[in-house]
């Protein structure tokens, strides 16, 4: 298992995340990751760590990032070592685009090989990364959001929950799930998601279950 956290709304969405993350701890991890989109200039921020979440908290005490729109992620590794490269967020080939992801692609030999003939250059061994760069390519085709998913998730095969920030759609904060589990808190301006409504416990009264295949 491994855990997914996200937060948009009117407070920044660091501090919610990383504490989402350390209340799932006990799902068990090896590596962790965050991204926002910084308010100030809209790009994309990450920062990961290839052990524990301890360390991604320094980290991003000394080099801080925080956004209105974030995500987190606590890996166990399904296809690749456990190490820094492999550590989510994962990016499309500009990093215009961020992935975090709890599940299994099944379909990522096949799905890998296709990207790298149409020019895609991969930095990890995940099959995570394929999500990325194969949104990439539908959005480039669809030019929006709602019909690159659809074309997105038409190819992928597997379990998947995950949660993606795009550059470009600064405010917005992409879910989907197919057999794995995502959970959305509704709070006053705000909301959470995650793998197990426990990160977010106490902190709004409406959740709702996301269907599967949403
Ligand atoms: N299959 C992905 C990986 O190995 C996600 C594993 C997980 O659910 O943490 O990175």
């Amino acid at each position: 298992m491994c855990s997914v956290v996200g937060y948009v709304g009117a407070d920044y969405s660091r501090k919610f995340v990383l504490e989402g993350l350390s209340r799932l701890e006990y799902r068990g991890y090896d590596s962790a990751g965050f991204a926002c989109i910084d308010p100030d200039d809209n790009l994309l921020m990450y920062a990961k760590s290839d052990c524990k979440l301890r360390s991604l908290c320094a980290r991003l005490e000394k080099e801080p990032i925080d956004g209105f729109v974030g995500i987190g992620h606590t890996r166990w590794a399904t296809h690749g070592v456990s190490s820094q490269q492999n550590a989510h967020p994962h990016f499309d080939c500009e990093k215009l685009i961020s992935v975090v992801h709890n599940g299994i692609i099944e379909n990522h030999h096949v799905l890998k090989h296709e990207l790298e003939a149409a020019g895609h250059t991969f930095h990890s061994e995940t099959d995570t990364e394929i999500i990325a760069h194969l949104f990439e390519d539908s959005l480039s085709t669809y030019n929006e959001l709602h019909g690159a998913l659809v074309d997105l998730v038409g190819r992928l095969q597997g379990a998947y929950a995950f949660i993606s920030l795009v550059q470009n759609y600064p405010d917005t904060i992409i879910l989907v799930r197919k057999r794995s589990p995502l959970c959305i808190g509704i709070g006053q301006g705000e909301m959470f998601v995650a793998s197990d409504m426990l990160a977010f416990a106490g902190k709004c009264r409406n959740v709702v279950f996301m269907p599967d295949e949403s």
